[in-house]
């Protein structure tokens, strides 16, 4: 399958605990003030790649601690980042996913590959940037209105269970 991303970075220690191989999004509908990503937003931007290959890549790293998927939105692209997340749930590793979305906002949509990739990711980090509430203190996370969701609890207790500001309990550091 074909996904349009931005960019891919294969060591990243900074969108979420240890080292993540970090999905890069391209296309955004957001248009947050004061978005870091300007480059990221056009649909038609960045370039296409083979969701088979990006699994390939991240299974012949064998010092990654997890996945982030990140943008960009992925869930504009969401068949793509659930066919990688299908594959990944193969080799057992935690999934990040960055939204501009609210959690509220996907489940409400009652579009099906989107709470479809709810289901298959570990954790969700969701809302838009708000530069009003900019907090360079807070970890994995740009403004204050941004929630660190845990997704297993969320799905069985219908509703977003947030969790504490630091990750690395939740995926087991
Ligand atoms: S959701 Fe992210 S990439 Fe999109 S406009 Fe907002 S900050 Fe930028």
């Amino acid at each position: 399958m074909k996904l349009r991303v931005a960019g891919i970075v294969r060591e990243s220690v900074v969108d979420g605990p240890g080292f993540r191989y970090v999905i890069f999004a391209q296309g955004c509908n957001h248009r947050c003030k004061g978005c870091h990503n300007p480059d990221t937003h056009a649909m038609d931007g960045g370039y296409v790649v083979d969701t088979e290959s990006i699994v390939e890549d991240i299974e012949k790293n064998r010092y990654i601690d997890g996945v982030t998927f990140s943008g960009g939105e992925p869930f504009l692209q969401a068949e793509a980042f659930i066919d990688i997340a299908e594959r990944l749930g193969k080799v057992n590793t935690n999934i990040i996913c960055y939204t501009g979305y609210t959690y509220e906002e996907l489940m409400e949509s009652k579009e099906v590959s989107r709470i479809k990739l709810l289901g298959l990711i570990d954790t969700l980090i969701d809302g838009p940037y708000v530069e009003e509430s900019k907090d360079l203190g807070l970890p994995y996370r740009g403004s204050g209105n941004q929630r660190i969701i845990d997704m297993k609890s969320s799905l069985s207790e219908h509703t977003a269970m947030v969790v504490a500001s630091d990750l690395q309990p939740m995926l087991g550091y």
